[in-house]
């Protein structure tokens, strides 16, 4: 089976993309009996950075040396950009034509964007239509199965809708409906509890030192109601707590809950095991990252570029020909 996914290059990965995101591409990458494609998807961070002029050369190399150095294993995994295909523009414009406005105004996750994207102007035709480009991510690639998280449910039902549009309007069947493969949300939030994001400043990057990664465990936001030792905490509350259920041993869980609880052990001493357990869980990727420099992820990249290139060309043949040579 087919895989295709793709993550946008706006910054640093941190502790909740992975758990999100490529957590679920290391799986998906170690089965037998899937081929997976993962791109940059530089021309959709577009769609809502086209103002901010960064640098997506410079992030969408970053986010490759990320990835790598996650263990997407370029050996097993198709790694490219997406602008370095220039096929996904060329099917992005003919399903455009074919995409009534109406399923992209009802798009629930445009509506929930506009109203949350304070002080960004994306009322463009690039921010609307991105469903599209999205599907021609996707379609282009025969994808059996493009891994999701819940906010994505309704692209995905487009894509499929456009599909199925394509087949009838050209009478044919050339392209695979994809189905979902649903990644569990992120349970994981920033050190001050709001959602770990690079905008809240709240975030533990995969590239962050020992002593990074230690003085922002301090700073995360504990059980208000327990003030001193000696007063009983509860876990259940506490953001600390959620960290350490994601990368401590059951060990260690056991015993900072107990000690929480029954007033044994303090708050620092519990962080100070919090931040032990995400050392140790960042410490290879930090090391794998410090080996790969630039130019070895930029060749990466322009080689698995190459490789969608041709696979892309022919597909986009099939589509062209069924548009245009209609008996
Ligand atoms: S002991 Fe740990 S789990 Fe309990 S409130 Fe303090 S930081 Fe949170």
């Amino acid at each position: 089976m087919r895989i295709v996914s793709g993550m946008r290059p706006t910054g640093k990965l941190h502790l909740g993309h992975y758990l999100g995101v490529i957590k679920k591409w290391l799986e998906l990458q170690a089965s037998n009996d899937s081929k997976s494609y993962f791109f940059v998807a530089d021309w959709h961070a577009l769609s809502t950075t086209y103002e901010d002029k960064l640098n997506l050369k410079n992030l969408s190399i970053e986010l490759v040396k990320d990835w790598l150095s996650c263990g997407i294993d370029p050996e097993k995994s198709v790694i490219f950009i997406q602008s370095h295909v220039k096929y996904h523009a060329e099917l992005y414009m003919l399903l455009n034509m074919i995409t009534p406005l109406g399923w992209l105004e009802r798009n629930p996750t445009y509506k929930e964007q506009i109203a949350n994207l304070d002080g960004k102007d994306i009322h463009t035709a690039g921010f609307l239509t991105y469903p599209v480009l999205q599907a021609a991510d996707v379609i282009l690639y025969d994808a059996d199965f493009v891994p999701i998280g819940e906010d994505q449910r309704p692209h995905l039902e487009i894509t499929r809708e456009v599909v199925r549009r394509f087949h009838h309007l050209y009478n044919s069947n050339i392209f695979k409906e994809p189905k979902e493969i649903l990644s569990p949300t992120s349970r994981l939030l920033g050190l001050d509890g709001r959602k770990m994001s690079k905008s809240y400043n709240n975030s533990i990057y995969l590239t962050e030192s020992s002593d990074a990664i230690f003085k922002k465990i301090k700073t995360a936001i504990t059980d208000t109601q327990r003030v001193k030792k000696t007063d009983a905490g509860n876990p259940k509350v506490c953001l600390v707590n959620t960290y350490h259920e994601e990368f401590s041993t059951k060990e260690t869980i056991d015993y900072i809950q107990d000690g929480c609880i029954n007033a044994k052990i303090g708050c620092m001493e519990c962080k100070k095991l919090c931040f032990e357990s995400i050392d140790k869980f960042i410490a290879p990727i930090r090391e794998k990252r410090a080996t790969i420099d630039d130019k070895i992820a930029l060749e990466i990249a322009l080689d698995g570029s190459s490789k969608a290139n041709e696979e892309a060309k022919i597909k986009m043949e099939y589509i062209n020909h069924t548009i245009f040579n209609i008996e």
